[in-house]
């Protein structure tokens, strides 16, 4: 469905893609892993187009908008008066138009995606004083109810406590199982590994170090 072909990315002198070449493959769950400045941000960057290679070629087969994006990092104004429940409509408004009225359909949707990322009894809360971990479920339902085919998540359990960071992966394992969308899921934390993982990705230094086997002695890449 996308494709990156030698790909390099330079920022001044330094390369932080270095010749980089990927294939995602519909249904897959592809854990992307490296250590904090090997690339990853800058990899999932490039998929959605808001950075564009300083060599290389991206194949899309599927267009922005059926992309689904978990930033690594949200920065709006805590005080922004906003709540959760807008947030998520915003993920719909994005994908139908500003001026499209809502049909039952919509709201069938946005409410079941609620419910899968069981962010309800948070729908009226002002989204700027959310938890971490809450904001990220938000930001995971707003990414859904686009209704993407691919899903980019970007350190969704960083900073996240034990139990926080196990409900993620298990509501995530669900998505990915019962909507048989592709996932990519970055993770710099070796075990935040989910176990149904297809395929590994690590990156070192820009460059890709492997791809294939998740079940591969990790240990060994960070030393
Ligand atoms: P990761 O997500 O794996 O931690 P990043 O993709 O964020 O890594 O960064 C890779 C390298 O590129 C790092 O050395 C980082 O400092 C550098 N880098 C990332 N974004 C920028 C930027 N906008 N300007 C300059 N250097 C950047
Ligand atoms: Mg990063």
């Amino acid at each position: 469905m996308l494709s990156l072909q030698e790909v390099t990315v330079r920022y001044r002198e330094r390369k932080a893609l270095d010749s980089v070449t990927l294939e995602i493959k519909k249904g897959e769950f592809i854990s992307l892993m490296g250590p904090n400045g090997s690339g990853k941000t800058t990899l999932l960057s490039l998929l959605t187009g808001l950075i564009s290679p300083s060599s290389g070629k991206i194949v899309r087969e599927i267009s922005q908008a059926e992309m689904g994006f978990l930033p690594q990092e949200v920065s709006i104004d805590r005080r922004f008066p906003v709540r959760v429940r807008d947030v998520v409509f915003m993920g719909r408004v994005q994908i139908k138009g500003p001026f499209k009225r809502f049909t039952r359909d919509d709201f069938e949707l946005i409410e079941r995606v609620m419910e899968d990322l069981r962010i309800r009894h948070l729908e009226k809360r002002p989204f700027g004083y959310l938890s971490g971990g809450e904001k990220k479920k938000v930001l995971i339902a707003k990414a859904l109810v686009s209704s993407p085919s691919l899903l980019l998540l970007d350190e969704p359990t960083t900073d996240l406590d034990p139990p926080a960071q196990e409900e993620m992966i298990e509501i995530v394992e669900r998505i990915y199982r019962e909507r048989k969308i592709t996932i990519i899921w970055v993770t710099h934390i070796l075990s935040h590994l989910p176990s149904f993982t297809t395929r590994l990705v690590f990156l070192k230094d820009g460059k890709k170090i492997w791809d294939g086997d998740p079940r591969v002695n990790l240990e060994e890449f960070y030393a």
